[in-house]
């Protein structure tokens, strides 16, 4: 049986994210995921905002790693090569309530630690974003806040972790978690069993049945959905704009994307575990939503529509992220609901100082490389890049995804890589063939070919998504 100082439980952005900031230490990890890639859960399903910290209460555990994961976004950006666009951001306010309410979040920020927050008026507000509506009075003005592609920064954590010796086990539900003689873990999933000495619980919404399982605190789950929709690219991406937000929700966002894109971000409702279907009055008012903080947004430019949902511990509505107070070595990332994206840098460093408290010996790695080298995005090289490309290997020019641009080469790559992808969806969000305009209407049976070619299997074992998800079924015509 495989024997590890460290098991990570969900290979979402807060477990790859924590992989990667452990991996710098002489220690043996496993990161163990129950779907058949990362990124699949909550991480695939976020608006990517890099909200910059003014939003969570002072004093709660999201207030102390919102600011601080903004804050190192930009070295983590640098270091793993993902994209990352600290523009800023305006919560617009239309009355003198609203402007009240921008006080006291600017008030609210500076406690917890976020910087450059200014109310504004009018004239500002058009210099930052002349798109935003003319109706807005005034706005608080917050320069620390960015966006990532969420998923983008989860593969890239994953691959440095990899890089660096920490094994990643996928389509390895975890089952069952025993006590080992010597007060450890062992850890039965349904491809292997494997011994920790430490447990890290970052299993997303099932984060309560891991702590039941390991013996650590109950906690009783709400799924708060969110829908969220995406509209084509822009001439220019837009900066993100909030509007005043309520008690209970930041309300709905509009913002750019590092692709361009325009994504409308999010409604919440308490919905049934696991519902992540749309629905017509949730992307209603996101449109209208977003239409009074961006009265000129092209609504027809909608290309999809999908939900997510945020893992919120009920009666604590915090992030716990401890050393469980029921069971030695099992350390909680749990109740990770919004900001999580946001905070992952932050998680990662709050629970290298749990592992160090748990009395594991921190010796730093002496071939340490925090740097990953990015895959190549053939749509953004220059002219001469891509000729290069083309003439080292003509894969590069064979064009499959022609509305993002993704030749036949960086989706090879994106299957090759550690941990590399293995569905056509794992596929899209590497290199984001099929995430145009005709969300894959051209190129998915060509992504399936390939997959199947770089898999050694046939295209009908080729899933969309999960296992389980076939997109063919068989031959039409045999031997065709
Ligand atoms: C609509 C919406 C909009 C949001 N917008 C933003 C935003 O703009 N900015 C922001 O900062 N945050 C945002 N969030 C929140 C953010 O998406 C989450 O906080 C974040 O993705 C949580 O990451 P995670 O790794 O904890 O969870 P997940 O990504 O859900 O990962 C958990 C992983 O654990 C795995 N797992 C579960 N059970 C088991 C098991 N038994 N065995 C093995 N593996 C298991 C799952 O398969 C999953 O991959 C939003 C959320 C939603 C729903």
């Amino acid at each position: 049986m495989d024997r590890y100082d460290i098991v990570i439980v969900g290979g979402g952005i807060v477990g790859c994210a924590i992989a990667r900031q452990l991996a710098r230490y002489d220690l043996a990890i496993a990161v163990v995921e129950a779907a058949n890639d990362i990124a699949c859960g909550s991480t695939k399903a976020n608006g990517g905002l890099v909200h910059a910290g003014y939003d969570p209460a002072p004093g709660t555990c999201k207030a102390r790693v919102n600011a601080r994961g903004c804050e190192l976004y930009g070295r983590w950006s640098e270091e793993l090569g993902f994209a990352f666009r600290r523009c800023g951001s305006m919560v617009l306010a239309f009355s003198d309530g609203d402007r009240a309410q921008l006080e006291r979040l600017r008030v609210q920020g500076e406690r917890n630690g976020v910087q450059g927050l200014e109310l504004i008026g009018p004239d500002v507000i058009r210099e930052h974003e002349p798109r935003a509506s003319a109706e807005a009075t005034s706005a608080l003005w917050c320069p620390s806040t960015g966006y990532v592609d969420p998923f983008e920064v989860a593969i890239a954590a994953a691959e440095n972790a990899a890089a660096n010796g920490v094994a990643f086990m996928r389509e390895a539900p975890v089952r069952a978690i025993e006590r080992t003689g010597d007060g450890g873990f062992r850890i039965v999933t349904d491809r292997a069993a494997m011994e920790g000495r430490v447990l890290i619980n970052a299993a997303g919404n099932e984060c309560a049945d891991i702590s039941r399982m390991a013996g650590g605190e109950t906690m009783e789950m709400a799924w708060r959905q969110g829908n969220i929709v995406v509209l084509d690219h822009e001439a220019r991406p837009l900066m993100p704009l909030y509007p005043t937000p309520t008690p209970v929700s930041k309300g709905v966002i509009v913002t750019g994307t590092v692709h361009g894109n325009t994504v409308i971000t999010a409604t919440a409702h308490e919905r049934a575990a696991g519902d992540t279907e749309t629905y017509a009055d949730d992307i209603e008012a996101l449109l209208a939503g977003a239409r009074k903080l961006v009265p000129d947004l092209d609504c027809r430019r909608v290309v999809r529509a999908f939900a997510g949902g945020r893992a919120v511990i009920r009666g604590l509505n915090d992030f716990m992220i401890r050393r469980s107070s029921c069971r030695p070595g099992l350390i909680q990332a749990a109740g990770i609901q919004s900001p999580g994206v946001a905070s992952a840098p932050a998680i990662a460093e709050r629970v290298e100082e749990l592992v160090r408290e748990e009395g594991l010996a921190l010796a730093p790695r002496a071939d340490w490389d925090p740097h990953r080298c990015a895959p190549t995005d053939f749509d953004t090289a220059s002219l001469e890049q891509q000729q290069a490309l083309i003439e080292l290997d003509p894969a590069w020019g064979r064009i499959v995804c022609r509305c993002e641009t993704v030749p036949e080469a960086e989706i090879v790559e994106a299957i090759r890589r550690d941990p590399g992808a293995v569905s056509v969806e794992g596929v899209k969000r590497r290199c984001r063939a099929g995430m145009g305009r005709c969300q894959s209407g051209f190129c998915q049976s060509k992504v399936v070919r390939i997959l199947a070619r770089e898999l050694e299997c046939d295209p009908w074992d080729v899933p969309l998504e999960d296992a389980g998800s076939p997109i063919v079924y068989g031959p039409v015509k045999e031997g065709r």
